[in-house]
């Protein structure tokens, strides 16, 4: 539904009355999920509101700077502290997912939750389980939708400088720095009102993108000489990470991210992935050009999901099998093949 139909008079009843407001995001949160969220729990925390923040995992260590990162509740480490807070909450933000099950453990607690559910999102094909769903896929990020939904309830005027960092943050990362899923006036017209709300877009890049140890930066360099394996028929690229590998570079939570974005940076190529062991099984970033849909793929596949142009995916056999599955589809895909 677009924001344009959605009762807002309603909405705002709702926060007004709301007793209990909690804010999540999706499993394995990326700057879009944290920057969505710390926004809209910053203007609740202005707003003098009860509101909780939650997500099931934890987040890159390079998002910590966000105002009141550190009051994020993580379901994993703290179960029951967080089932308590999402049985007690009577409204809850969904935000940059579409489907309970892209929220890791939380599921089962969010699936039973009384409260009245708002997903806010970005996803292409929104799932059931919400009461309210703002659903636009052909946006920058869902921290876009949040800095409109913002202004429809009336409280643009309360969005501070840090709560525009935190949207900022959102579309600057779900943009890969304004380089893809950005062709939208809109997005340059609040990206310009959040500049005018002190947002200092250069620092920003800074503290998000300029933060490699030395270990993430060496990861990167063995990922390209050594784990590149490109299939120029298929005009495919991809990069594999063994758990040794991973080992071997004292691997942290975001250390891969953005790693799968070189590998379609090579002239020609227009599908990427990133495969790595997880925790006991495969897990594939994708990412395409053009319109190669790295979602279905990943649906019909690879049990994952995501947008047009990046999507992720898991796989429940050992690497090397993995790796010769994904080469084995891509002879089913004919309008990956070099074009003559
Ligand atoms: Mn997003």
């Amino acid at each position: 539904m677009p924001l344009e139909e959605i009762n807002y008079s309603q909405i705002k009843e709702l926060i007004a009355s709301a007793e209990n407001i909690l804010i999540t995001s999706h499993h394995n949160p990326d700057g879009d999920a944290l920057g969505s969220a710390l926004a809209l729990y910053n203007l609740f925390i202005v707003e003098n509101r009860n509101v909780e923040v939650m997500l099931p995992n934890a987040f890159p260590g390079f998002l910590k700077w966000m105002r009141n990162s550190d009051k994020v509740l993580l379901y994993n480490k703290h179960k029951r502290k967080c089932d308590k807070i999402i049985a007690e909450a009577d409204l809850i933000f969904c935000l940059d997912y579409n489907a309970l099950d892209r929220i890791g453990d939380m599921t089962e607690s969010l699936t039973n939750s009384k409260a009245t559910k708002i997903m806010i999102d970005h996803h292409p094909e929104p799932g059931k389980g919400f009461d309210f769903v703002l659903s636009v896929v052909d946006t920058s990020s869902t921290a876009e939708l949040v800095y409109d939904f913002i202004d429809k309830i009336g409280l643009l005027h309360k969005v501070n400088k840090n709560i525009a960092e935190c949207i900022y943050a959102g579309i600057m990362t779900d943009t890969g720095s304004f380089s893809y899923a950005c062709n939208y006036e809109r997005t340059f017209q609040i990206t310009a009102e959040l500049i005018s709300l002190g947002v200092d877009v250069e620092n920003i890049h800074r503290l998000v993108y300029d933060t490699y140890s030395e270990n993430r930066m060496r990861l990167l360099g063995f990922c390209l000489s050594e784990r590149l394996v490109v299939l120029e028929k298929y005009r495919t690229a991809y990069i594999y990470l063994s758990k040794d590998d991973l080992d071997k570079f004292n691997y942290q939570v975001g250390d891969t991210e953005g790693v799968v974005n070189y590998a379609l940076a090579i002239k020609n190529i227009t599908f990427a992935a990133l495969i790595t062991l997880r925790k006991g099984h495969v897990r594939i970033s994708f990412r395409s050009k053009g319109d190669f849909s790295v979602n279905d793929f990943a649906r019909k596949h690879f049990e994952g999901g995501g947008h047009k142009n990046a999507a992720g995916g898991n796989c429940y056999l050992p690497m090397e099998e993995a790796r010769k599955k994904f080469e084995t589809l891509l002879c089913e895909y004919p309008e990956l093949l070099e074009q003559k």
